[in-house]
């Protein structure tokens, strides 16, 4: 109880009280997202809310208001966001690092998923080495989009051999045609 009321006149009748909003996400809290308020009479019951509270009441709203801490868990959302998101730069980088020395020493029945000229996802198992070559079957199928990739696993693949060079296979992989090398 702060304030006189101005609609009942009654002396020190006055709460207020100050809610912080926060945005919510699949009902996690996500992010706060400012304040509102409303007082209270106990005597007259009269409630107000931020806009039509009398100036008087407004200057102690408006301390009150700035005085309220945000509760930390209403970041919980977006902290977990922050997490998740280094969790995946962290294992993406991993993978790099460990692709980049499989490409190196490729091995028969690595499984690579290749970007062709025309922008088009495919997979290319190997079947055998020769010296400097590696020899590669084509899977038959091809996806417009890098995840669609896990589908063709199991789908045939052509009996086309092709040919490329070790050092040829790492360029392409440094140049990002060669996405992703999976070994049993
Ligand atoms: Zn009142």
């Amino acid at each position: 109880m702060v304030e006189r009321c101005e609609n009942c006149g009654e002396q020190m009748s006055v709460t207020i009280h100050v809610f912080q909003k926060y945005v919510h996400f699949f009902w996690i809290p996500f992010l706060p997202a400012g304040k509102t308020g409303i007082s209270e009479c106990a005597n007259c019951k009269q409630t107000l809310t931020e806009k039509q509270m009398p100036a008087s009441l407004l200057a102690t709203y408006q301390n009150l208001k700035s005085a309220a801490k945000i509760p930390i868990w209403m970041f919980s959302g977006a902290a977990l966001f922050v997490v998740l998101f280094i969790g995946l730069k962290i294992n993406e980088q991993n993978k790099n690092r460990e692709n980049a020395k499989l490409i190196l020493a490729p091995k028969v029945g690595d499984v690579l998923e290749v970007k062709n000229k025309d922008k088009q996802y495919t997979l290319c198992k190997i079947v055998d080495l020769r010296g400097d070559s590696v020899l590669l079957i084509s899977n038959k199928y091809q996806s417009s989009d890098p995840a669609g990739l896990s589908a063709l696993k199991d789908s045939a693949y052509s009996e086309e051999i092709s040919y490329i060079a070790k050092p040829e296979l790492k360029k392409l992989f440094d140049k990002g045609d060669v996405i992703d090398i999976h070994r049993e």
